[in-house]
């Protein structure tokens, strides 16, 4: 009754479990067990031992089901960017969760209420007093919400100029926080979002290392001022190994890892593999040595540059909505009409969420299906 027009067609297409890859209708986005499972314990068994808590950035995944695997391989609970995201997954069965961006105006404050009401495993982050004072005074309007405290850490910016309070303006923010009677200062986020892409090893880990002292040292001057910090998250999967080596840092938020994608990988090179590739379909024969495939920017998305063939020998251009070319040098084995090929997403958080559903596959077999829960969720 809300939407003004539902879809009706019942189509007898439903991949099942058990179905061979080759079924799937195409593009489909399809995951690689065995790699997925791989990426996800070298991440645990480098992180875990060095001491911190990992708390995987599901804006990657935007799964419930993907989430409690994390959980059941180490993880202690998931990052979400926004409030939407965190209301799906709650209800998709997952509800330890920080929302890492802001919450801001009544609408959205009272959306928090409400998902607060149902789920009180969340956790928020803060930049500003407007922002802390404006859920402070929702609590104490919520007859159910006046007796209890949401958990919240302070947003530091550390170099990203993104969101996050500036460090010198730290403390005040911090006092003003604690000094609200339905706001639980826990801790502190800085998450240092413009080095996870820098190529290079060496430059990473130095330029990271210089965030996490921003990071730390705030801490520090906040917990000398007789604050409670318990809470010191950070990192994605490009700094997370450096990050944990940081004294004073508690936890590390990387999401990517666990599909990778090509600007990942030229980044910070291939200890995870591309697990995720859209599967498609060649549609039509175009000259010599080019033939077009039916993804395009609804399927692959661009702003990381092109997504790639895993087959290297066939280079990949976007031809708009619905289709892309594959074209190959003098040599190589040609493509025909029917043939399906499967491409690696440039930046996976956004390509995934344009999708419905992932195949998970083992052997050539479907072995799981599992839904985007929170695909769309941007509010
Ligand atoms: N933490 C925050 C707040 C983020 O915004 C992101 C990604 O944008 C991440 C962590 C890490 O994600 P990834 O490992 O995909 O870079
Ligand atoms: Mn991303």
């Amino acid at each position: 009754h809300q939407l003004s027009s539902m879809a009706t067609f019942k189509t007898e297409y439903s991949p099942r479990v058990g179905d061979p890859l080759s079924s799937l209708d195409t593009p489909s986005m399809i995951v690689d067990l065995d790699l997925m499972e791989s990426n996800i314990s070298k991440l645990m068994n480098k992180l875990l031992p060095m001491g911190v808590k990992v708390r995987p950035h599901l804006k990657t995944t935007k799964s419930a089901t993907l989430a409690k695997k994390l959980v059941a391989a180490g993880a202690s609970g998931g990052c979400v960017a926004k409030l939407s995201e965190a209301e799906a997954l709650t209800g998709a069965g997952f509800d330890d969760l920080l929302i890492t961006c802001e919450i801001i105006g009544p609408t959205k404050v009272n959306r928090l209420m409400n998902l607060f009401q149902q789920n009180r495993n969340i956790r928020i982050v803060v930049d500003s007093e407007e922002g802390a004072s404006a859920i402070n005074e929702a609590m104490q309007a919520h007859d159910e919400l006046r007796e209890t405290q949401i958990p919240v850490l302070l947003d530091l910016d550390v170099g990203l100029h993104r969101t996050g309070v500036a460090p010198d303006k730290a403390l005040a923010l911090a006092r003003h926080i604690a000094s609200l009677p339905r706001l639980k200062l826990i801790g502190v986020q800085g998450y240092e979002g413009h080095l996870q892409h820098l190529h290079g090893y060496e430059e990473r880990r130095r330029e990271c290392l210089a965030s996490m002292k921003i990071l730390t040292t705030t801490a520090e001057l906040l917990k000398k001022d007789g604050l409670v910090i318990e809470v010191v998250t950070t990192g994605g999967t490009g700094t997370a190994e450096f990050c944990a080596t940081v004294p004073g840092v508690t936890e590390v938020q990387p999401g990517s890892f666990i599909f990778m994608d090509t600007d990942y990988r030229n980044a910070v090179g291939r200890f995870y593999g591309n697990s995720l590739t859209i599967l498609a379909t060649v549609l039509s024969t175009q000259g010599e040595r080019q033939v077009t495939i039916d993804t395009g920017l609804k399927s692959l998305t661009t702003d990381s540059g092109l997504a790639e063939c895993k087959d290297e020998r066939y280079a990949y251009g976007c031809m708009g909505d619905e289709h892309g070319s594959l074209s190959w040098e003098e040599g190589s084995p040609e493509l025909c009409v029917g043939d399906r090929v499967e491409m690696i997403p440039s930046h996976i958080d956004p390509t995934i969420n344009l999708h419905d559903v992932y195949y998970a596959y083992r052997k050539g077999v479907v072995e799981e299906i599992w839904a985007v829960d929170s695909r769309g969720k941007v509010q």
